[in-house]
């Protein structure tokens, strides 16, 4: 029988702990072919979310609480979950089944397909501010335009079924800044989707204010792409060429005689600094380069991931 672990991150959810366990508890139990453990891990809680689990913990004896230390944010208790789990496949949703639980189903059937990774996609998102929404496809349509050969799905956050493969792959990731919904596109392997409508939080308030959002933002891009390293040097090559363009455009009309002694001076001071300024934008652009490779050494993923060797002889 197949172990499935679900693994839930809570920060101050006290008012949705007992609607969350009835409604998973129905889901699971309609799934008899599968063991489950449910793996909470509370993130420095502040209210009652400790006590309830563990008074739910006495009914239920597949919970498992990982209580960290002090509240490290969301991306850290995701990790903290899957580094605890045991199971074939692992499934992390939020607490206040904004990701429902009634999607298992459809995840594990493609699981039993041979899929490794169901992301579960959100198909309206009616539930957000229309700000949320409008940023978030564009921030990540940017991203995946910079990501090169990684496909970041849209519209998927934490709520997506891996298989142990992808887990321990995710887990084998040495990078600090770590962004789960970077992360498993990069590791790859077989992809499939399955989507549901979010649905709005059950109880209680959510803990993404603007900041969190930016700071998520910028945790994303700088662990998907060192790409705008790249820039100051496109930059300088640009800049250089206008700086050429200019000095020649001001050489020719000078021999010409089609220019004043004002025009003259005025334009050969800007073409002086220019230069400088070129001479500026390749050093910085000197430096950028070798910072690109620098982040990209102690970010230490792994070259490649290989799915299988199909070897006749083994
Ligand atoms: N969460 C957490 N640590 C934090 C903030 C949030 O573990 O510091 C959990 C929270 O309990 C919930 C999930 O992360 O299960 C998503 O948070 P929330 O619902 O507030 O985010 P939103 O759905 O509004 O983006
Ligand atoms: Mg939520």
């Amino acid at each position: 029988m197949k172990l499935i672990s679900i693994i839930v991150p809570m920060y101050n959810e006290e008012s949705v702990i007992p609607i969350f366990f009835s409604t998973l508890n129905d889901v699971l139990t309609s799934l008899p072919q599968y063991r489950f453990e449910i793996i909470v891990v509370n993130d420095g809680s502040k209210d009652q979310t400790l006590s309830l689990l563990l008074d739910q913990q006495k009914k239920q004896s597949n919970l498992v609480i990982v209580n960290l230390s002090r509240n490290f944010g969301h991306e850290p208790a995701v990790a903290a979950g899957i580094y605890s789990s045991k199971g074939d496949a692992l499934i992390p949703m939020d607490a206040d089944l904004q990701d429902p639980p009634t999607l298992i189903q459809a995840m594990l059937a493609q699981f039993e397909q041979g899929y490794e990774v169901v992301n579960a996609k959100r198909r309206r998102r009616h539930e957000d501010s229309f700000f949320k929404r409008f940023t978030a496809v564009k921030f990540y349509q940017w991203i995946a335009k910079l990501s090169g050969k990684i496909t970041i799905p849209q519209n998927v956050g934490h709520f997506r079924l891996i298989s142990r493969r992808v887990a321990d792959r995710v887990i084998q990731l040495s990078e600090r800044n770590r962004v789960f919904r970077i992360q498993v596109p990069f590791v790859g392997f077989k992809t499939t989707t399955v989507e549901f409508d979010r649905p709005k939080r059950a109880a209680g308030q959510t803990h993404y204010n603007f900041k969190s959002m930016v700071k998520l933002a910028i945790d994303a891009f700088t662990s998907t792409t060192g790409a705008p390293l790249m820039w100051p040097f496109t930059i300088a090559v640009l800049w250089g060429g206008l700086t050429v363009t200019s000095i020649i455009a001001m050489i020719t009309l000078f021999s010409l005689a089609l220019l004043t002694e004002t025009i003259l001076m005025i334009w050969l001071v800007a073409n002086v600094l220019s230069i400088g300024l070129t001479l500026i934008l390749l050093i910085l652009a000197l430096m950028s380069l070798y910072l690109s490779r620098v982040f990209i050494e102690t970010q230490n993923r792994p070259f490649f991931v290989i799915d299988k060797v199909y070897d006749v002889k083994s």
